[in-house]
């Protein structure tokens, strides 16, 4: 029975390398391939035959990540099939354990080739960057403290998961509680808030034991790879080679002068459009305007439609990408019974096919989802001629600009979603419009999706700069930690009164995730946000140029350097005001049309 969404996939290429009926599943077959590969690589005489050993490694990754991708699609559109799951889970235990040391021996075989530096370049600069900077962070003194490291995130993964509160007679966990903070009753936003704040304090010395953990074994990580810091350790291994903690320090500069201005602006009319004195932090979620959410679609196949028809009238190649998705089945969008949560994109590895995964429900967030979706989607796309399996990537700092700027230009034609005739009935229904109070539907979701991007900046620059000073602090003791987060509220939390929430506030940090998880992971969205604005931006000057640099880039997959790939899409990678300053102006100016 075929669990997958779609059929049999054109292949892109015919493989060379790996056999057309192996069973990928079967670790006995793969490994003969890898034995293969670590002898060829003495055998190649010249930089050609280097070159066609990469590629058939890179077939091989590509052929296996395939492998991996359907089975996970498989099981999370059928969570209620137990043969789904099984074969997922065999992949996970008895495949990718085999799997990572056997990659790891190539790459290291590659750093020390002697013909590694005939390559071609700039062909393979970046790869070649890449592969030695995993190679030479290798420490194996750091494998058991990284095993532990998993453990504890494993354990705040678990915490935070188990947390529930009791609500209107039943139990609810604190995931289900958000929805609370989007009712207009008050008293009962407010109740909600408190009961999650209070019960996430009754846990705080247990998140704080967890990261003191985190941070000791952080910090004997980056001794023993031979860093200062767990900083200057993590920007390595994140391959940061394009930035430094110097310009993130200039991009929290930035967005405190540039964007919290607008943000005063904005929380200053939720005040008055709610007729509130102070903004509490359980009014920030709620619509200002106590209207009924949006209704973009009744079926997931209008929201198919509609999307279509919004890059119709954006730009023909992409279009056409959309619609060879819908002719592929290569879209999973209704929330069906027996469906995991959540949305993504996946690439299918060999077909160079990209596959959208989604829980629609009707809701205008589910546009912006599959608005972002599909520029991801356009991506893989984009970089289908690629036959290095490492460069059909992006790095995240710039597949977030695929995404995010098709956010942006997609919702230019967002009327697609609501019709120019259900303005008048719809809003007129508010006769004391203020002059700030969206006109349509359209608008409105516009304004929604502004006030986000707005709104995200500033907290994105308190985890970061949180984190910088943590990291550069080792010995610091817990109340120097509240104090140096609550300095950061200080900086970027805007007018929001917290008076007699004070603990809650010194512990925001405990709730996101990243700060656990992935440590300094989380600026990359703002860098990203940074550049699709500024595709936006490009676009309303001229929108088919604008379409032409944002395509020539994603085509450049993760070949060239950050600063490259983000001058191919028409922006600069520079995060100080100098780039953020115009951008708050056309935010506060957009923001003031709608
Ligand atoms: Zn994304």
């Amino acid at each position: 029975m075929n669990l997958l969404p779609f059929g049999k996939l054109p292949a892109y290429k015919p493989r060379k390398f790996v056999p057309q009926n192996i069973d990928l599943g079967d670790w006995s077959q793969i490994a003969p391939l890898f034995d293969q590969l670590e002898q060829r690589a003495a055998q190649c005489k010249s930089a050609a035959d280097l070159e066609r050993w990469l590629l058939d490694w890179s077939e091989l990754t590509a052929a296996l990540d395939e492998e991996s991708s359907r089975r996970y699609i498989a099981m999370t559109c059928h969570t209620d099939n137990p043969g789904a799951e099984k074969a997922y889970l065999h992949f996970v235990e008895n495949v990718e354990p085999q799997l990572k040391p056997r990659q790891f021996a190539l790459e290291k075989i590659y750093v020390a080739h002697p013909l590694r530096e005939k390559l071609p370049q700039p062909r393979f600069r970046v790869f070649d960057r890449d592969v030695k900077n995993h190679v030479e962070l290798y420490r194996p003194e750091n494998v058991p403290l990284e095993t532990e490291e998993t453990k504890l995130s494993q354990r705040y993964q678990k915490l935070s998961g188990s947390l529930t509160v009791r609500f209107r007679g039943g139990e609810k966990t604190l995931v289900q509680m958000g929805r609370y903070l989007e009712e207009p009753d008050r008293p009962l936003r407010q109740e909600a808030w408190e009961l999650v704040a209070k019960r996430r304090l009754q846990e705080a010395k247990k998140f704080d034991g967890i990261f003191d953990q985190l941070l000791k074994l952080r910090e004997q990580i980056a001794k023993n790879a031979g860093f200062e810091n767990y900083r200057d350790f993590a920007f390595r291994k994140l391959g940061r080679f394009d930035y430094t903690p110097e310009d993130c320090a200039k991009f929290h500069d930035a967005v405190e002068k540039e964007f919290m201005p607008v943000i005063r602006e904005l929380q200053a009319q939720r005040r008055a459009q709610l007729d509130l004195d102070k903004l509490r932090p359980w009014d920030l979620a709620v619509d200002p305007l106590n209207r009924p959410p949006l209704k973009p679609f009744a079926e997931v196949a209008q929201m198919v439609s509609r999307t279509q028809k919004i890059f119709d009238r954006l730009d023909g190649n992409l279009a056409s990408g959309f619609q060879q998705m819908q002719d592929l089945r290569l879209l999973d969008l209704d929330n069906h019974k027996g469906k995991a949560p959540g949305g993504y994109q996946d690439t299918l590895n060999e077909a160079r096919l990209p596959f959208i995964f989604m829980n629609a429900v009707g809701l205008q967030r589910d546009v912006e989802t599959i608005l972002h979706e599909a520029g991801h989607a356009f991506h893989a796309l984009a970089t289908r001629d690629e036959d290095l399996r490492a460069y059909r990537q992006a790095p995240i700092e710039f597949c977030e600009v695929a995404s995010m700027s098709m956010e942006l230009l997609g919702n230019e034609f967002i009327e697609e979603f609501y019709p120019t005739d259900m303005v008048g009935s719809r809003c007129r229904a508010t006769p004391d419009a203020q002059q700030r109070v969206p006109t349509s539907d359209a608008n409105r979701a516009r304004r929604v999706h502004l006030e986000g991007i707005v709104g995200i900046f500033p907290w994105i620059a308190t985890v970061d700069a949180f984190q910088h000073w943590v990291y550069t602090h080792p010995d610091h003791g817990r109340v120097e930690r509240v104090a140096a987060w609550l300095a950061l509220m200080d900086r970027f939390g805007g007018d929001v009164d917290w008076s007699g929430h004070e603990e809650a506030r010194a512990h925001l940090w405990h709730r996101q995730l990243h700060i656990f998880l992935h440590p300094f992971y989380y600026i990359e969205y703002g860098i990203a946000q940074l550049g699709a604005l500024q595709v936006w931006a490009n676009s309303k000057r001229d929108k088919a140029k604008a379409l032409n640099h944002y395509k020539k880039a994603l085509a450049l997959g993760g070949s060239r350097p950050l600063p490259e790939l983000f001058q191919a899409a028409g922006c600069r990678f520079e995060f100080s005001a100098k780039t953020i300053q115009p951008i708050a102006k056309m935010l506060r100016e957009e923001l003031g049309k709608l």
